[in-house]
Parts: structure tokens; sequence; C-alpha cells
């Protein structure tokens, strides 16, 4: 493989001071190093990229792309036409700027080359203004809109970056522009080599793969889109591999494990197949055929249940506990966050009352008598049951004899499985997860876990009705639900997400509680619930919505997973494009679990202002409610593998493997991984992409 070829114009960019000599060992220590040894970055800069998740120089280096820009024409001013995106230089003339409807402001600026002059347009940047001097040369990039030239890239003075052909977009929020990224990414490229590679030369040379160095090159600065492709996968097969061997190891850990086996269903499921109110539908039925399957024998269970927000999880779940109770042993159903776990701590309770078994809850924020009391039960095996958060795997808490746990959501299991594996048994494990993929590819992504599949919810769902609307049209939007509510439908209104405090969300979430009890929803009765109530409260507040002696729930996102009150038939959420996509998936996934029309609106300013990620998310929820063709998209969108990480087991991000598209390279990464199963240099990194080191939910 030949050295990429660095495009012109990034001659500098190639080395720069701090280039290490060549063949020089990596010093991966430059990598942890803080951003603000790069230049132009400052605490205020800094703080920024750090909201982007980038904190180190090789938090950068490793940022990836999610696009290219086009190669577009350049054209003289006089010649352009239409909307074509092209590129133009020439100088400033004159500049000025002007407030438009709403926060938007529109900075214009008159630039001229020799054929003619035009009117060039920014949205909210204001601040340029004084880099934009009159004789300034720019070049820009951008298309001819309603008599200006809508600028999309500009490079001021003659080096030119932003406007490149195939300059990379990488995720920028309002506050760091993508331009911003495209530099400081440039500048850390200079420690591009302290990333060592660890590939064996030959598998390189056997799978046609760049050095990794290289591939940081072709990542950030191609020539050719096809050269950035090269790049990509290089790293996204390391990425493969290391999943791949993880795999590997783990499944071996597995099969030197055992778990009870279950025997056959028995009397006390089918009392409960008899107390639910509903048939199971035929992919509840499959599923748990499957489950039953692994229960009957001592290899442990590791199952994924995938499936669609109320497609009807939890039923199987419950099911999965009670063959352990029925066995005289004791099933844990663990959540990520406390609101969730009360969630269905409130949905089993009932049933395994109505069934004769004991169910306890066992969060942090209990008191403590409460918490003693409930690890007593567990301890002595009179819970039966036991719903909880990570505080279920806290070191004091012990089971009589655990052979069911069910792991919900982007939970991590790592810390107790290995655990359990250290006492030489361990429980069969289902873990069920609203984002699904592809079941063939789960299969081999996923590598050691069997997979359970709910492709559809219960026939009598009615799809979600999802419009996006402008702020300046909210009220619209109030009228619609006011008009539900009168019609004795419930609601939920969703408060934006605010980078904040916990306590300072729930302020916010009162405050807009309070504000529209006073005007849009004068006249019904609003509750309002956050992380900050007491857990009783929330309790109360949850039973006293179920029971329809509240309208409306107005909410921070502790809603997001688990509520369930098929009465409630439409959501508002405020400032949409904050959230993220899996988020706004799941939250709108807490309307339309009966069978009447519901509901989501989506609000959020103007689409000019809104980042290019945010407006596709919101245009992907518009178009559909399928969460496979949503999660496809949140894969394109994010570039990474947020997907698999944030759930399963402790795996990291995929940065930049897209498991959709890299089929074939995961396969290679799974044929290549026995030979590498056992190799030192891999061995840390398999560590740290597989630590289950921090429990705590992502969310
Ligand atoms: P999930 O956990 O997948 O989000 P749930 O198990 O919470 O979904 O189910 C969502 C809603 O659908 C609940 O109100 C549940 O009682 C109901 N439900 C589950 N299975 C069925 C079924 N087979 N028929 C009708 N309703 C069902
Ligand atoms: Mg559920």
């Amino acid at each position: 493989m030949t050295a990429t070829r660095l495009p012109r114009g990034f001659a500098s960019l190639d080395q720069p001071a701090s280039w290490p000599p060549p063949r020089s060992r990596p010093r991966p220590e430059q990598l942890e190093r803080p951003l603000d040894v790069l230049p132009g970055v400052g605490p205020a800069i800094r703080k920024r990229l750090q909201k982007l998740g980038l904190q180190t120089v090789g938090d950068l280096l490793l940022a990836a792309p999610f696009r290219y820009e086009p190669a577009v024409p350049e054209r003289h001013i006089a010649d352009l036409l239409g909307e074509e995106e092209v590129a133009i230089s020439g100088e400033v003339r004159r500049v000025s700027a002007r407030r438009a409807r709403g926060r938007l402001t529109i900075l214009t600026a008159i630039v001229a080359d020799r054929s003619g002059s035009v009117p060039a347009v920014w949205f909210n940047q204001t601040w340029l203004a004084e880099k934009l001097k009159p004789g300034t040369r720019v070049r820009l990039r951008g298309a001819l809109r309603r008599g200006g030239f809508a600028v999309k890239a500009y490079d001021i003075g003659e080096d030119g970056e932003a406007t490149a052909d195939f300059a990379p977009v990488y995720h920028a929020s309002e506050e760091i522009t993508p331009k911003k990224l495209r530099e400081l990414v440039g500048a850390a490229l200079a420690h591009a080599r302290d990333l060592g590679d660890r590939l064996p030369a030959a598998l390189k040379e056997r799978e046609g793969l760049p050095l990794r160095a290289d591939a940081l090159h072709a990542l950030h600065r191609p020539a050719s889109l096809a050269e950035a492709e090269v790049g990509r996968r290089r790293l996204a097969f390391d990425e493969l591999l290391l999943l791949q061997v993880g795999i590997a190891r783990r499944a071996r850990e597995r099969e030197a494990s055992i778990a009870p086996s279950l025997g056959e269903p028995g009397e006390l499921v089918l009392r409960y197949r008899k107390a639910l109110p509903f048939a199971l539908t035929p992919y509840q039925e499959q599923a748990i055929r499957e489950l039953d399957g692994d229960l009957s024998r001592t290899l442990p269970m590791q199952r994924l249940l995938q499936g669609d927000v109320g497609s009807g999880k939890t039923v199987v779940a419950l099911y999965a506990l009670l063959r352990a109770v029925e066995q005289g042993r004791q099933g844990a159903l663990m959540a990520p966050t406390e609101t969730l776990a009360e969630q269905h701590f409130l949905t089993v309770e009932p049933i395994c009352n109505e069934l004769g078994v004991r169910a306890v809850l066992l969060t942090s924020s209990l008191p403590a008598r409460e918490h003693a009391a409930a690890r007593a039960q567990m301890a002595s095996g009179e819970a039966q049951i036991a719903v909880g958060t990570h505080a279920l795997i806290q070191e004091e808490v012990a089971f009589a004899d655990l052979a069911v746990a069910v792991v919900d959501e982007q939970h991590r299991f790592g810390v107790e499985q290995r655990r359990a594996l250290a006492e030489g048994r361990s429980p069969h494990v289902l873990h069920m997860t609203a984002t699904p993929i592809p079941r063939t590819l789960a299969l081999t992504v996923y590598g050691d876990l069997a997979v359970s599949e709910i492709a559809k919810p219960p026939s009598n769902r009615v799809p979600v009705v999802t419009r996006w609307i402008p702020q300046e049209r909210a009220g619209q939007a109030y009228t619609r639900l006011r008009r539900l509510l009168d019609e004795g439908r419930q609601a939920y209104v969703v408060c934006p997400l605010i980078e904040a405090s916990e306590t300072s969300l729930a302020r916010a979430a009162e405050d807009e509680a309070a504000r529209l009890s006073r005007g849009e929803l004068n006249g019904f009765r609003v509750g309002c619930l956050h992380g900050r109530l007491k857990p009783k409260d929330r309790r109360d507040l949850m039973a006293s919505f179920k029971a329809q002696e509240l309208d409306v729930l107005v909410a921070t996102t502790v809603i997001e997973v688990g509520v369930d009150v098929p009465n409630a038939t439409v959501m508002i959420v405020e400032e949409a494009d904050r959230f993220g996509l899996a988020q706004l998936h799941q939250l709108r996934g807490r309307v339309g679990r009966g069978g009447e029309q519901s509901y989501c609106l989506l609000i959020s300013r103007a689409k000019e202002e809104l980042t290019e990620t945010a407006v596709a998310r919101l245009e992907a929820l518009v178009r559909t409610t399928d969460g496979f063709e949503l999660a496809e998209v949140d894969l394109e969108l994010r570039g990474s593998g947020e997907l698999l990480g944030r759930r399963q087991a402790g795996l990291s991000d995929l940065r930049f493997a897209r498991i959709t598209r890299d089929r074939e390279l995961l396969e290679r990464a799974r044929a290549a991984a026995p030979e590498l199963a056992d190799d030192a240099l891999l061995a840390d990194e398999v560590e740290a992409c597989f630590a289950g080191a921090d429990p705590a939910p992502s969310a």
C-alpha cells in the first residue's frame, strides 16, 4: 500500500513543527493531552468541545466525519445561475448585519470578483463581520438563493480548507462550527502516528489495509471519496476486530460456567398467561419458545430480546422471571434508571400479587430501612422477584438463588456478570432492547448472543402520527392537545433538554408546568414529573396519572422509557431539535399504546436555525415510526455504534464501522479474530473496549 497522498493546499499541515521524526516510536501519551494544547483552544472552546465528547487530542484524531462535501465547480460571479452548488472567490466590499424574525440574524457581505458582485449571506454568524473587513479575500461555497449567495462554507484569506472539495464534515454543534472542528482536527493530525498500529504487517498486507496513520490522513484530508473510504475501512476493521476478539473470549468464559436448568414450563406461568388481559402475539410466543429452550439447559442463557418500544417485551421478560420462581429460585429485572425501575415495578407488582409471588423494589434512593428490608428478603429468598437499578448488583446485595436476570435497555452488565462468573455459577440472562438492528446482523455483531425479535407490536396498535411544528406555530400544537384532552384523552409535554444539573432540570420542568397551567393548559389538571422527586412522590404521581386523576404530565426525559398509560394519546416535545433520534423515538413510544390514534408533536426553532443533523433527525421521525429504519438513520447520522455501544455489555462505541454497510468487513474481522485471540498487544484494547467498569446509565 502506498502512503496516502495529501490533497494540494495542505502541505503545511503535513509537517507542522511538532511532527515526530519518521519511524520514531509512537507516543500515546501525546493523545491523552487536553485540547487546549492545540492553537486556538482556550477554556471556553474547550468546554464546548467537551459537550461534543471531545476532550483530548486523541478524541479529535478519531472524530469520524459523517460525510464529505462534494466536489463543486468554480464559478465567476457573473456566471452564477440557479441553485447549483459552486465555489466563488472574491474580495469583500462591505458588510452589514440585521436581525430577522425570532432569534435569526443575517449577515450580508458584498463580494466581488472581476466579473461582478453578489451579496453573500450567512445566518446567525454576526461575529464574522469583523473578519470580513472590506478588501478581505474570501473563497465561498454555496448556492444562489433569492438573489443572494447562501454561504455553506467559507475560507478567509488564501488557505482553502473549508471550501475544498471533499472537505470533511464532522458532528458539529451550534457552538462549534464544522469549520472550527475541521481546523482542530487538522492540527491533531500531527499526532496520527502516536496512535500506533497494532495490526500485524502480514494481516494488513493480506487484507489490503493501509497503515493506521495513513488511514487517518485519508479520513480527514482525502483527495477523493474513494481515498476517504480506504481510510475509514482500515479504522473500521480495527474496531470490528477488537469486537470479534472480545466476543470470542467472552464465549469461551461462558462455556466454562454453569446455570441451573429450569426444566419445562410449569403451572405458575400457565396461570400467568391466563391472568393476562390479552392473548400473546405470535412474536411473543416465538420469543417465549426460544427462551424456554435456553432455560432448560445449564449453559447460561445470553439472549437478546429486541423489539420496538411498546411491542410487548416486558410481558415476555416477566415470563422469564416467573420461570425462575416456579423452580423455587429468584428472578431479577434490572433497569437503567430509577424511574424505569419504578415503572417496571408498577407493572410487575400487581400481576405478582395476583399470582402469589413476592416482588420487591430495590433502588439506591430507597430509605435505608426499606433498602435493608428488601435486601434481607432477597438474601433469604423470601423475595422471589427483585426489580431495581444497578443497586441490584452492588457489593452488599446478595440473592439466595438468582436464576434469571433480565437487563433492560442500555445497561452495562459486565461487572455483575464477571462477579457471577467468579462464583462459578451464573444466571440466565435476557437482554432487552428497543433499539433494534436486523436480526442476522445482530447475530454477527453480538456473536455469542442469541437473538429473539418481536418484529410487530400487538395488532390493535395504530401508528403514531408525528408532526414537526416550528416554534411560532406552537399554539396550534396546544390547540390540538386541548381538543384531545376535552375528549377525555391524556397528554405528555416534554420539556427542553437543557444542559444542566438534574436539579435545574427539575426546576425548569416545574416552571414550565406552572406556566402551562396558567396559560395553554388552563383548566386542566397538570402534574410534573422529573428526576428530583422523591421515589414515593414519583410513584404516587404516576399512579394518579394512570388513574386519570391528572390530564397532563409535564416531564423531563425521565418518561423516556417504561411509562405505560394507554389513554395518553398525545405528546408535545418542546425544543425537539435538542434531543437525539433514539431518544425522541423512545419518547414517542409513550403514546400510541392503546387502540386510539395518537399524536407526537415536535416543536423546534425554524429549520434555518438548526444544524444539518437536527433537521435530518426530525425529518426521519416524521417520515417513519419504524424503529429499525430509524436505527439505520441514526447510525448514518452519528456514524457510530452508539446503538451497540451503550446498551450492550460494556461495549464501547463504534466510530468508524457502519454495521449495516460493513457486513463483509465484519466477516473478515471475524475470520481474523481467532488467530489474534491471545495476542498480548491487543489484550489491553480488548479489555478497554469491553470494560464493564461503568455500570452507570448513560442517559
Ligand atoms: P415494551 O416493553 O416492548 O415497550 P410492553 O411490554 O411494555 O412493551 O407492552 C406495551 C403495552 O402493550 C402494554 O400496555 C402491554 O400491556 C401491552 N401488550 C403487551 N402484549 C400485548 C398483547 N399481546 N396484546 C395486547 N396488548 C399487549
Ligand atoms: Mg417496556
